[in-house]
């Protein structure tokens, strides 16, 4: 037998290897193997199994490693699917597959000792006095982890070891998984009756189910469940059809796979799937994958799924190549969330890896959203997803009253004409809360004190030295911060400039931090909690605030996108965004968009319990679109003059992007090769009708981490095609030194 095996050295093509007849049995696709390559031993996926090779001299495998079939066949192929798309190597993509931590033989299964109690051979020994106290608590035990024992007898291993050379106990190592949620005790929660728009929703995605169940086995018949765009306001009870739709699936003898957006991978969030699914006949473990898992606790929860003891996986992005098998649903939540895709190589996007999953394996795919992405509502428009609408919440709540406010305005009358960072009406509402015992969210999307560091006299502005970017004022740290590349500096008393010097130096620009230093001073008996990754170091950093805000031990919760998404307090009554236009001038097509949903995830944060919800969002452009649609909650009205926008300019949904830059710290260097390239491309794709070529121009980000960026981007509807031409082509093309070329499909961000 032969074994084909990706190596994970970047090599674009695959090896050849012998079987050795006693790994017969274990080699299978999917397998992790050790090989001979030159004098190296390396490590490599056998990607498929054959009878003959062209080749002759075969080396044999020399190891195999882990349990047979790592990946699945259907993941395997996926990712050579992703390589293409991707324009990556077979190689990248395949690691995103198969997380280092189940690849590398290090971070296997914990081993632990365990002490286990002996009936002794022949007579009792005699044991002093230590040994005695440490014997009876053993007796009591019978079987107890050494650690254990070592810490409740307040002994040594040593003395438990003298025990074991006097045959009263065996100590063996036990394989132990790690369990990242161990100490949490889940409550069982049992569905819920559903409203006649949730039944209904579920009454199409369960028939999908079932369809594919009836086509199960058969792989060549066409599978119309297709992919379901499920557009729901906050709070209309998306997750618990999504809990329902899962159930029905275990059911029917199928897995499921839960995207959310790891920002929203919340303990909370965790709880309501593992509380549903933690008892009755539809039991099953849940497994859970993001990026904060150890390396050991990610290899644990990647074997619970692969050996089928977790049935439902809930997870961030990469947890879409999770070996369930068989799969019957796939669902992507928050499917408009730009953090699906991934920023390096393979440059994938989840949701659509999802999609192609899901068609692959015959399985139903559920893209829920309460302000979906253009691409996907457009998909459900011309007929490609099915589209199932919520536009109500369960409860009987209205949706928020939103409030605009024009910055403009407050700010006249103000001291030199500059706005308050909080209008007098903004103020008024968050006294009122604070009088009626409610509580208020306050959102910015900029953390730190100032924006920017800025001398009047001589015009200095504090830039960073690697970046296009200014340095924001951290104020506890008394910091100078870049936020790309993280370099800092101490804040200077003075102007830095030699011939300067002035010491009326001004910091402009709001950040979270002046938000919460502001709100002490105006309300100093209410309790105020910042939320942002300066607050938060450690993970259970998060989880103490959230509990605290929920008990009600906070008034004020302020913060950056960390708290705008999936949170559900029913005492939040009032909401303010401090300042909508920060992500409406950026230079992405997709800014309306972007500020669309912000908006209107935010205002969700209001009135979820039995007290109608108020939002108020201060802006210098209340007449934005993205500001007034998402005011009156009109996604279609938003929708409609967005989509005419994107076919005017040919921007996606109508074609697919891909972006090229070119980086270097040689600006010339960068500049000569951009300009190359783009003949290049120019003679490559001469006569490609469909293809807009656009650029050289420098990068929305010109500079960062020290390199000069230059971006080309090309715009067709036939993206596969482009994507296999482009790494044809790139294999050809020669970059001078320390000039790097990256490819990215359907990017999310233009920067
Ligand atoms: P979404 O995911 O759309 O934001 P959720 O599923 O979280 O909505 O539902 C919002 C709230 O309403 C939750 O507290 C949930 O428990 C509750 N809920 C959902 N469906 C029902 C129902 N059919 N009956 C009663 N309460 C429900
Ligand atoms: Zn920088």
């Amino acid at each position: 037998m032969i074994a084909r095996v990706t190596l994970e050295i970047a090599l674009r093509r695959d090896f050849d290897y012998s079987i050795p007849e006693e790994m017969v049995n274990r080699v299978e696709v999917g397998s992790r193997v050790k090989v001979p390559f030159g004098s190296r031993q390396v490590m490599g996926v056998v990607t498929a199994l054959a009878d003959h090779s062209p080749h002759t001299n075969l080396k044999p495998i020399t190891k195999v490693l882990g349990e047979p079939g790592m990946v699945t066949p259907e993941v395997l192929s996926l990712a050579r699917w992703m390589g293409e798309y991707y324009c990556c190597p077979v190689e990248l993509a395949l690691k995103s597959v198969l997380p280092e931590a189940v690849r590398r033989e290090k971070d296997g299964w914990r081993e632990r000792l365990l002490v286990r109690i002996q009936t002794p051979v022949g007579e009792f020994p005699t044991l002093t006095k230590r040994q005695e106290m440490i014997w009876r608590i053993i007796e009591e035990w019978r079987e107890i982890p050494l650690q254990e024992l070592v810490r409740i007898g307040e002994t040594t291993a040593d003395t438990v070891r003298r025990l074991e050379d006097k045959g009263l106990v065996k100590i063996t190592a036990e394989r132990s998984e790690r369990d990242p949620y161990a100490n949490e005790v889940v409550v069982a929660s049992e569905p819920l009756v559903l409203n006649p728009r949730q039944a209904s929703a579920l009454a199409a995605i369960t028939s999908a189910v079932d369809r594919r169940v009836a086509l199960a086995g058969d792989r060549q018949a066409p599978f119309t469940g297709g992919a379901f765009l499920l557009h729901g306001v906050t709070g209309s009870g998306k997750t618990e059809v999504y809990l329902q739709a899962l159930a029905h699936s275990l059911e029917r003898g199928l897995g499921g796979i839960v995207l959310v957006p790891e920002i929203s991978l919340t303990p909370q969030t965790v709880e309501r799937f593992k509380s549903r699914f933690s008892s009755g006949p539809l039991r099953t473990l849940v497994a859970v994958l993001h990026s904060h898992l150890s390396s050991g606790e990610r290899h644990d929860e990647w074997h619970k799924i692969r050996s089928g003891r977790a049935r439902i996986v809930i997870g961030a992005r990469s947890a879409i190549f999770a070996p369930v098998s068989p799969l019957g649903l796939v669902i992507v939540d928050e499917e408009h969330e730009g953090s699906y895709k991934q920023e390096e190589s393979p440059r994938y996007h989840a949701r659509d890896v999802a999609v192609v999953r899901a068609q692959r394996e015959q399985a139903v795919v559920v893209l829920g959203s309460a302000t979906p992405s253009l691409e996907s509502y457009h998909n459900a428009q011309r007929g490609k997803y099915t589209l199932i609408e919520l536009p109500d919440r369960v409860t009987d709540t209205k949706l928020p009253l939103v409030r605009v406010l024009d910055l403009r305005e407050a700010g006249k009358g103000g001291k030199g004409g500059a706005p308050p960072i909080f209008a007098p009406r903004l103020r008024e509402a968050i006294t009122q809360r604070l009088e009626r015992r409610e509580q208020t969210i306050l959102f910015l999307n900029r953390r730190g004190f100032s924006s920017s560091l800025l001398c009047e006299k001589c015009g200095y502005v504090a830039g960073c030295p690697n970046c296009s970017v200014s340095l924001t004022y951290h104020r506890a740290a008394q910091q100078l911060l870049c936020h790309i590349c993280a370099h800092e500096e101490i804040a200077p008393t003075k102007c830095p400039q030699p011939n300067c010097g002035n010491p009326a130096i001004r910091y402009s620009g709001l950040g979270t931090e002046r938000v919460e230093d502001t709100l002490k001073k105006l309300y100093p008996h209410a309790t105020i909690q910042r939320m942002d990754s300066d607050t938060l170091k450690h993970k259970e950093d998060y989880r103490r605030v959230l509990t605290d805000f929920r008990t009600g031990k906070i008034d004020i919760l302020v913060g950056t996108q960390m708290i705008a998404k999936g949170l559900h307090f029913p005492n939040v009554t009032l909401v303010g965004i401090v300042h909508a236009d920060l992500s409406l001038h950026l230079p992405d097509f997709r800014a309306g968009e972007r500020t669309f949903q912000l908006l209107t995830q935010v205002s969700g944060r209001a009135g979820r319990g039995d007290v109608e919800g108020e939002v108020f969002v201060q802006t210098f452009t209340p007449f934005h679109p993205a500001i007034q649609y998402a005011r009156r909650h009109d996604f279609l009205g938003f929708y409609e003059q967005e989509i005419e926008f994107r076919e005017q300019l040919q921007y996606p949904p109508f074609a697919r992007i891909a972006l090229l830059t070119v980086k270097g710290r040689n600006e010339d260097k960068v500049k000569f090769t951009v300009d190359h390239l783009r003949k290049e491309l120019d003679k490559w794709f001469a006569g490609w009708r469909d293809l807009i070529i656009a650029g050289p121009a420098p990068a929305p980000l010109a500079r960062a981490e020290g390199f000069f960026r230059y971006q080309i981007m090309l715009r067709t509807k036939a993206m596969s095609r482009l994507s296999q031409e482009l790494a044809k082509h790139q294999e050809t093309l020669i970059l001078p030194d320390e000039v790097t070329l990256t490819i990215d499909i359907d990017p999310a961000s233009l920067s």
